[in-house]
């Protein structure tokens, strides 16, 4: 059930319980403690008060009528006391008794009570009278009396005493209680409300962005660098790349079926044009050659689509290990110089060891590629040499030819889709070729330069960081 709440309704609650729980522990801590501090005030001012006394007492035989002294009748003489003797002091109510339990003097409303309670010297004890619990305190006192007994200073002080005020405390307490948590609940809600305000932002233009798949729109979390304004800004990068592979995604379909209405028309036209009458066999021959050319170039131009579109989209599936670019390199320019084509020759010089951490298959194409286009935009018996080589840390790949060439406006621009160069309109080509060299080189977080003029040639270069395994370093250079 709580699971449906809402985080605001969630943190209130939680808040609330956390603070409910600690207010009144705090509240029972504070009141234990007051309970204590009194318990021990009560005792100090107990002994206290009867200890104070205990030297005031005097046994005379006869009365002097001494001002401001009282004089108690004890057997055959008189007990002689300050007339302050045994007041009420701090709410601790004292008595004088003689040994047999008898009070002699003193305000103990408990005497009578007590009386039957034999006395114990110097020691606090606790009693309940009349269905309230008292604290004793007894003192013997050492007089020196005809009959040689002892007499007793009882000092008695109610446990209840300052509870009164304590109760009262805790009487304002339970009334405010209620109002300080419903003030603070009001207020957290208050509060969580408007915290998670940007996360209903989101919430609204996230919901605006899917119903109307507009993705030019982008979530406002304000200025705040908090974790909401974190949040929202990872959002919009994360819109950012699915507009972009969006928009990229519409125009790889706009572009392909433009690309791809060019054969269909010219075979469509073909078609027509033979279809309008009969014709002879030599007619027949050359239209179906026509028809099949423009086949092949649709069959090349969607198997271009396909690799590039599978390099474009799954870059994550291409597992990237080391491997021996020198062999690899060689292994593909040596598969490609039979290739032979208009007396075209290839030669190589490439360092051997060298290593890189990448993907094999992708690499492979991106040679192919480079290779190829050589061979396709190379003069006729014309060189291509494949290098590669170590510069720094990095591994250079490159690959020159003395075709064709490619005009400086151009270079930019031949890295581009479907894009293909005027120069090259009467050799067949899908311009996608170095579009897939450029991603294959961005997975490897290479980099590709280009040397090219017109007329003379070009010279193609992919530069990788080299794969340097610490091990077998360290085994070196032991
Ligand atoms: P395609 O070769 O199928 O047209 P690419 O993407 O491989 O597609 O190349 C794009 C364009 O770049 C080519 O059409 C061509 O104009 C130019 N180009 C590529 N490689 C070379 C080269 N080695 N020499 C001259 N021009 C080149």
């Amino acid at each position: 059930m709580m699971k449906n709440r809402s985080i605001r309704f969630k943190m209130t609650l939680w808040y609330s319980l956390v603070l409910i729980a600690l207010v009144v522990l705090t509240f029972l801590i504070v009141y234990m403690a007051g309970r204590m501090v009194l318990r021990t005030t009560n005792r100090d001012y107990l002994i206290g008060a009867v200890e104070e006394n205990v030297d005031k007492i005097r046994f005379t035989e006869e009365k002097h009528n001494d001002p401001g002294r009282i004089y108690i009748p004890y057997k055959e003489g008189y007990l002689e006391v300050d007339e302050a003797f045994l007041d009420v002091i701090n709410d601790v109510h004292a008595g004088l008794y003689a040994a047999d339990g008898s009070m002699l003097y003193g305000e103990n409303p408990l005497a009578r009570d007590m009386e039957t309670a034999s006395f114990t010297d110097t020691c606090i004890y606790y009693c309940k009278v009349g269905g309230v619990s008292y604290g004793f305190y007894d003192r013997r006192l050492n007089l020196e009396l005809p009959d040689g007994e002892a007499l007793w200073l009882r000092g008695a002080v109610s446990e209840a005493k300052g509870t009164e005020e304590l109760q009262k405390v805790s009487r304002i307490f339970l009334i405010l209680f209620p109002v300080l948590i419903a003030v603070s609940v009001v207020f957290g809600y208050l509060l969580t409300g408007r915290m998670l305000r940007p996360i209903r932002q989101i919430e609204r233009t996230a919901e605006r962005i899917s119903q109307g798949a507009d993705l030019k729109q982008r979530l406002d979390a304000g200025k705040n660098q908090d974790e909401i304004g974190r949040l929202a800004a990872v959002f919009n990068r994360m819109l950012e790349r699915l507009e972009r592979s969006f928009e990229a995604e519409q125009q790889f379909t706009s572009d392909a079926s433009h690309e791809l209405r060019t054969p269909t028309s010219v075979i469509l036209a073909e078609c027509e044009y033979m279809l309008e009458k009969q014709r002879g066999a030599e007619e027949y021959g050359e239209a179906l050659q026509v028809i099949k050319r423009q086949a092949e170039r649709m069959t090349e131009l969607i198997r271009d689509m396909l690799d590039f579109a599978r390099i474009d989209q799954n870059s994550g599936q291409y597992a990237m290990e080391p491997l021996e670019l020198s062999l690899l390199t060689e292994e593909m320019a040596e598969q490609l110089s039979g290739a032979g084509e208009r007396g075209i020759t290839l030669q190589y010089d490439i360092a051997p060891g060298i290593e890189v951490k990448g993907n094999r298959l992708l690499l492979s194409r991106l040679l192919q590629n480079l290779i190829g286009n050589a061979y396709r935009y190379g003069k006729e018996n014309g060189h291509i040499l494949v290098r590669l080589y170590k510069k720094g840390d990095r591994a250079v790949l490159s690959v020159t030819d003395d075709g064709i060439g490619i005009a400086p406006e151009e270079q930019k621009k031949i890295f581009d889709r479907f894009y293909r160069s005027d120069a090259s309109r009467s050799v067949y080509g899908t311009g996608l070729g170095l579009s897939m060299v450029k991603r294959i080189a961005e997975l490897h977080d290479a980099e590709l330069c280009l040397e090219s003029e017109p007329g003379k040639g070009s010279c193609f270069q992919v530069s990788i960081k080299i794969f340097c395994n610490s091990n077998v370093s360290l085994i070196l250079a032991e």
